[in-house]
């Protein structure tokens, strides 16, 4: 679309561009030529005066022939009388020897009054330059033919006329001459310049248009031609653009613009590409921090925030399904850390995390870090026996670490359990949860820590006999 747009806007710029010399190069010969023809009409006029009879060859010279037509670029005026004769010249006070009767501008007049004669280029017997007559009649009185008033415009004025108006070199003038005071059918006018002329067929549809538009090939090229008659003179002025400079400004633009769009689409490819690996980056980075933020810098376990949003989901999943939540405490760890220092302590809370994190998975439970040393675990769609076996697992396989505690009864580090098992309770708040199983905690630091306390007054406890297939079963917990 946009490279059909161009073509056009090409053609039109060139139809534009040939049609404004062609106007101005029209306006311009017919106005000088019209002058010119008026300057010989005045001739023909003053010829019979008969104030002009009894005076001075000096002031019938001065009053026949004004300044104008004797400017540069027109040729001598002569006053040929019946038989061709001169008899007076503008550019002489005793007229040069001149005869005309065998040419065109005479014998036009003689034979008939047709006005104003414009004839084709002819190269003068008088100054040896390429001129174009011009001639009128004039007569006595009783309008009988008494001679032809001939002038001449050279065809060097064309050049400066064309050299003035034609500021683009890709533009080529040619001037028509039909020779003649009419342009009459079948005759072919002479070309000027002469270089590269335009065909027959060309040249008959431009004689018979006042204006025209057409293409034809010149010299072995296609060239679009506008061609307007000069006023109502036997001319016409052609201006040919060749098709090549036309097409190579559209294409040369269409190639570039298609290059320009080709290298954005590819661009805008890329860009995508680039776009869609960053998404993939982005979605992936926002994954890893949103893990990042429920996780425990420490142990690489679950965290506190973690453990939260678990509770509130704990609040709607054991209306349908039993669920425990054990909350483990390492004992006398203030002591430890006192005495191993607070370095060897995170080491213990790391080995804790990772052993408890093992005994939830096994039950299909989550171990999460809440506190400083205190750790909780989850577990969904167990009974309680179960559950118990879990808290127990926990209890028993961090004294089986044997992690060496200086200040601790047995010397090694311990851990207190605190259970609480509900199956498919009605409502139960988070805060609820963690006070029940912070109490049956705080019973098994009572009694002695390094033991497992389960709170025993939870409502709905009745109906843990209930089977259920979603229960894992304490053998299918054990072979794990
Ligand atoms: P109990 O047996 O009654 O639980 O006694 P305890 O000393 O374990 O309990 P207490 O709450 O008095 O002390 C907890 C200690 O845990 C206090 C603090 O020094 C230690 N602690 C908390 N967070 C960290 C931690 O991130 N790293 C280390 N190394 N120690 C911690
Ligand atoms: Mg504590
Ligand atoms: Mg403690």
């Amino acid at each position: 679309m946009a490279v059909v747009g161009l073509r056009d806007a090409a053609w039109q710029q060139a139809k534009i561009g040939a049609e404004t010399l062609l106007d101005s190069l029209t306006r311009t010969l017919a106005r000088d030529f019209e002058l010119y023809g008026l300057s010989l009409q005045a001739v023909a006029d003053r010829l019979s005066d008969p104030i002009l009879e009894d005076v001075s060859p000096q002031v019938r010279h001065l009053a026949l022939f004004d300044r104008a037509a004797t400017a540069s670029g027109y040729g001598a005026i002569f006053v040929l009388d019946a038989q061709g004769d001169a008899f007076l010249d503008s550019g002489s006070l005793v007229s040069r020897r001149v005869n005309g009767a065998d040419r065109a501008y005479f014998q036009v007049h003689r034979d008939s009054d047709v006005g104003l004669f414009v004839g084709r280029p002819w190269r003068t017997r008088i100054s040896g330059r390429e001129m174009i007559p011009m001639s009128r009649r004039f007569s006595y009185a009783d309008g009988t033919f008494a001679g032809v008033v001939v002038g001449a415009i050279e065809l060097a004025y064309f050049e400066a006329v064309f050299a003035r108006l034609n500021r683009n070199l890709n533009l080529k003038i040619t001037v028509l001459f039909h020779g003649g005071s009419a342009i009459t059918s079948g005759q072919v006018p002479a070309q000027y310049p002469v270089a590269d002329p335009l065909d027959a067929q060309t040249l008959s549809a431009i004689a018979k248009a006042e204006h025209i538009t057409l293409i034809s090939s010149v010299a072995g090229a296609e060239a679009l031609h506008v061609a307007h008659r000069v006023g109502t003179l036997p001319m016409h002025v052609v201006v040919s653009v060749p098709i090549g400079t036309i097409n190579s400004a559209w294409q040369g633009r269409a190639i570039a613009l298609v290059s320009i769009v080709g290298t954005l689409a590819i661009a805008l490819l890329c860009l995508l590409q680039l776009l869609r690996g960053e998404l993939r980056r982005r979605a992936a980075a926002e994954a890893e921090l949103a893990a990042l933020a429920l996780t425990d810098a420490l142990t690489g376990i679950p965290n506190r925030r973690h453990f939260d949003r678990k509770l509130a989901e704990l609040e709607s999943v054991s209306l349908h399904e039993p669920c425990a939540l054990a909350l483990i405490d390492v004992d006398r760890f203030k002591a430890f850390n006192d005495h191993s220092g607070h370095p060897a302590g995170d080491l213990v809370l790391k080995a804790v995390g990772a052993d408890l994190a093992k005994c939830a998975a096994r039950a299909g439970g989550i171990a999460f870090r809440i506190g400083g040393e205190e750790f909780a675990v989850v577990l969904t769609g167990v009974e309680e026996a179960c559950a118990q076996k879990v808290a127990h697992a926990c209890r028993e396989s961090i004294e089986a670490l044997a992690l060496p505690h200086a200040l601790s009864p047995l010397g090694i580090v311990t851990v207190s359990v605190g259970l609480l098992y509900a199956d498919r309770r009605p409502m139960m708040a988070q805060t609820e949860w963690l006070s029940l199983a912070d109490a049956a905690l705080y019973e098994a630091k009572r009694g002695g820590r390094n033991q497992v306390r389960t709170i025993d007054n939870v409502a709905g406890k009745t109906e843990t006999s209930r089977a259920s297939s979603r229960l894992i079963a304490p053998e299918e917990l054990l072979s794990a």
